[in-house]
């Protein structure tokens, strides 16, 4: 038979001196877990530790910033031309859009789509047909 080993009770002294983390002074821990000889040690130690994780947190969030400002700087391209875009919300250039506009006049569906598509940008039937005729557009098909 193994004889089981009683934990002592732990009394004051226990656990003999050890040295403050803040202000390095010996004392004498009433329990293991003291780290600090007094609760103004502790309260001071919390502070610090407190301001040593804001400014990690707030490392963390200009890296996150930069990094989503990196990612708004790769401008998208033009689908069909490949041109880059001045707004990444856009899937095509205004020449491409404006070259698919003058192909599908005749054609309901794709006409439609892309009278929106315009609209959605600002420019209604005049405008749109300023624009070909401004960059000519009529004269390649
Ligand atoms: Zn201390
Ligand atoms: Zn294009």
């Amino acid at each position: 038979m193994i004889k089981k080993q009683l934990k002592p009770k732990l009394k004051k002294g226990d656990f003999g001196m050890k040295a403050c983390k803040w202000c390095e002074k010996e004392f004498e821990p009433y329990h293991c877990a003291c780290k600090y000889c007094c609760k103004e040690c502790a309260e001071k130690a919390q502070k610090q530790q407190i301001a040593a994780w804001q400014v990690l947190r707030r490392e963390e969030i200009s890296k996150s910033r930069k990094r989503r400002y990196n990612e708004t700087k790769i401008k998208k391209k033009c689908r069909t031309c490949g041109a880059e875009l001045p707004n990444n919300n856009q899937k095509w250039c205004l020449d491409c859009l404006l070259k698919e506009y003058i192909k599908s006049i005749g054609t309901s569906q794709g006409h439609q789509r892309l009278t929106v598509i315009l609209a959605s940008r600002g420019y209604d039937k005049e405008m749109i047909m300023a624009e070909i005729n401004e960059r000519k557009l009529n004269n390649e098909y």
